[in-house]
């Protein structure tokens, strides 16, 4: 069971392998290669005391067993050179060619990341990152030989190391070796892995492995004995294989089943190997004449192959003794393609390119692969188009601690930090990237390692949203967003609240607040705030909630009638929304059918409008001294995006005696917010003070009186000549 193969292998013997199999292989540059690793690792050791380079050679033999091209070859050679050595990838470019240079130079960087052993699912995307890092599967085959070896030679290693080691290979490397369709890797490396692991399980089960032997006898040599006999009594040329199941796969078969150790079937596995695909068939015929089948246990997967190219005939058979054995049955083609995967690709034999019809297509693994390949015979061409394009929509990262977080391609520091956590989203003032700071929008790279750095005072900015890729991040921002701006409406709503409250001798307290929320309806004292800030509500409508008594039902028009002098006896007059005039500045009159007389500032842009109809015009002045007492004008204020400014503003603007009664934000940019406030107040004096006031203030960058023509809503082609005066 334990074919542990350690030896040590000269360039001849590596030569005369590969010679076996590739008449043509390159052999000076394979003895170059041979040359240049034993020099750069003069001087290194292993654990176990051997000389460093022994490990680059059993990594190069265990390839060439797989039958594998000379760059699969020669990359083992050099594969650790440039990450343990003074060689360079230059260097190598030089001596080798860029071909080799770029597969050592992939297995230098699987062999730098920092693969923490932990859940499935960490694994699974541990598995894509090595697909998609790889970008030539040779570099795979050459880091999972690698670590092929270095599960061999585990024993020399630290007991920690040994654990981890194994952890990695049991989560990564046995399920990749899996899905490159290598099934005997993948089987060594489990039963390797679970010898470190569960050395106690793997006893017992070698123990009981060994009872049942002695109890049955040498059931390999006999069955495959039975079969040969039958086979060549009907002419079928084929070989036999009995072997049994490594312990792990007995293990987990158990624990999948939860039962004990007792079939055969479980143990051993029994390969009939014919010339042809017609001699399956006959010999799956000759097996089940002379032996039960079992029902439910036959599967054709030749005339239904696996999608990974797998082809084989599985049957289960019983003898008289009533003891299970399992049967496949596949040509030799075949047989290579479910041994060696995606490795069949690039193997020989008798001295050709193999041209297995079977083999798995790496074009087909290849999700997306956009390239033609015309000549498919043009091998050198073809593997150098070979690429790993399965994951590139994806890209993985790495987290201080080793984790991996699985982003869309074109994802940035940020989506990676909301992957993390939305806390450590939203806390997000930088990022670093293998420990250089980069700006936020920097697109991340398969393979880096990602540092969020924080602060307790963040939130969530305007500008995030075009730096966000992923869904996750977008939508965290957006609720953060919102939540930001209720938090800004209830400021200001409470100042709203408080100041409307005092018009009338009471308080905004939060129990005046709860009762305004019952009768309008709103779920809390909060909520009525937060309209009231983000002008869903006016304050006199909330103080109406709480105290109908106390607000008259009405209206906003104050009669102004007495203040402005000029208008004919009984002529009703407003103000002008384009301008609001105010008491104190320069007024004229014009006349509006069915309105009466409009009063504008002098200065109001929307008069020019009424430059072609003299006879609208009536000069008008405020009358001194009998100023209704509110009238309402709005100001544009630009802010600086903090919350607490809003609040400011409406304690500075209550300070000088005058009311907000609406607000609306007309303007947001990351840094500032435009607002457009109505305040009541007096006179064109009390504004000037108001404006003063707000100028003086840091936080405001500019303060403008609002002037809109288009709010001058009267037309000329609805005057009436007959109201002309
Ligand atoms: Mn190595």
């Amino acid at each position: 069971m334990d074919d542990v193969t350690n030896d040590l292998m000269s360039p001849d013997a590596l030569l005369a392998t590969v010679g076996r199999y590739n008449p043509k292989t390159n052999e000076t540059l394979i003895r170059a290669a041979f040359a240049y690793g034993e020099r750069m690792h003069d001087g290194q050791f292993r654990h176990s005391g051997e000389p460093y380079f022994t490990h680059p050679i059993a990594v190069a033999g265990i390839l060439a067993e797989q039958l594998l091209d000379d760059a699969t070859l020669i990359t083992a050679l050099l594969h650790d050179t440039i990450e343990d050595t003074k060689s360079t990838y230059t260097e190598v470019a030089e001596l080798f060619g860029d071909d080799i240079a770029k597969l050592v130079d992939g297995v230098t960087k699987l062999t730098n990341l920092q693969l923490s052993s932990s859940e499935t699912k960490q694994a699974e995307n541990f598995r894509k990152l090595f697909m998609a890092m790889a970008k030539d599967m040779r570099v795979i085959l050459v880091k999972l030989a690698d670590r092929l070896h270095n599960m061999r030679t585990i024993k020399a290693m630290r007991p920690d190391k040994q654990i981890q080691k194994a952890r990695e290979t049991m989560d990564i490397y046995a399920p990749l070796a899996g899905r490159m369709g290598m099934q005997w890797m993948r089987e060594e490396l489990e039963d390797l892995a679970f010898r470190v692991l569960n050395p106690d399980g793997r006893a017992s089960i070698i123990r009981r492995f060994i009872r049942l032997q002695k109890e049955t006898g040498d059931v390999i040599e006999k069955i495959t004995g039975d079969m040969r006999a039958e086979l060549a009594e009907h002419n079928i040329q084929a070989q036999i294989i009995g072997r049994a199941k490594k312990p792990y796969s007995i293990w987990r078969k158990m624990e999948e089943k939860e039962q004990g150790f007792s079939r055969l079937s479980d143990i051993f596995g029994f390969r009939v190997i014919t010339n042809s695909e017609e001699d399956c068939y006959r010999a799956l015929g000759v097996i089940h004449r002379r032996w039960f089948a079992v029902p439910d246990r036959f599967k054709d997967y030749i005339s239904q192959p696996k999608t990974n190219g797998y082809r084989s005939i599985h049957t289960t058979v019983s003898g008289r003794d009533g003891k299970r054995v399992e049967v496949q049955i596949r040509t030799q083609q075949m047989h290579d393609v479910a041994e060696a995967g995606v490795a069949a690709h690039w193997s020989y034999r008798d001295g050709m390119r193999s041209k297995n019809p079977f083999a798995v297509d790496p074009v087909k693994w290849v999700a997306s692969l956009n390239e033609q390949f015309g000549a498919e015979d043009d091998h050198v061409d073809f593997l150098e188009a070979v690429r790993l394009e399965m994951y590139s929509d994806q890209v993985f990262c790495f987290t201080p601690k080793g984790e991996v977080v699985k982003l869309p391609r074109g994802a940035t520091p940020l989506d990676f930090a909301y992957a993390i956590h939305t806390r450590i989203g939203s806390a997000c003032v930088g990022a670093k990237v293998d420990g250089l700071r980069v700006p936020l929008w920097t697109r991340l790279k398969n393979g880096q390692s990602v540092e969020i750095v924080t602060a307790e005072a963040q939130q969530p900015q305007f500008t995030w949203l075009d730096i966000a890729a992923t869904g996750k991040a977008k939508s965290a921002i957006r609720r953060a967003l919102r939540e930001q701006d209720r938090e800004k409406f209830i400021k200001l709503g409470a100042e709203l609240a408080r100041s409307a409250f005092e018009n009338v001798g009471r308080k905004a307290t939060d129990k005046a607040l709860e009762t305004a929320a019952k009768t309008l309806r709103l779920d809390g004292g909060n909520s009525v705030l937060a309209n009231l800030g983000s002008s869903v509500l006016t304050a006199s409508e909330v103080v109406r909630a709480v105290y109908p008594e106390l607000v008259k039902n009405s209206d906003t028009s104050i009669d102004v009638g007495r203040a402005v002098v000029g208008m004919g006896q009984g002529q009703a007059h407003e103000r002008a929304l384009c301008c609001e005039p105010l008491p104190g500045e320069r007024i004229v009159g014009i006349t509006q059918r069915g309105r009466g007389v409009i009063v504008h500032a002098i200065d109001c842009q929307a008069l020019s409008k009424f430059e072609d109809s003299p006879q609208r015009w009536i000069d008008l002045r405020w009358q001194t001294g009998i100023h209704p007492p509110i009238h309402s004008a709005r100001l544009y204020v630009t802010i600086g995006n903090d919350a607490g400014v809003l609040g400011r503003i409406c304690t500075l603007i209550g300070e000088q005696g005058a009311n907000i009664s609406d607000l609306s934000f007309t303007d947001r940019k990351p840094d500032f917010y435009r607002l457009l406030l109505s305040v009541e107040l007096r006179d064109a004096e009390h504004l000037h003070s108001i404006i003063s006031v707000l100028t003086a203030e840091d936080d405001v960058a500019e303060v403008a009186r609002y002037q809109n023509p288009k709010d001058a809503d009267e037309s000329v082609s609805e005057i009436g000549p007959e109201l002309g005066i």
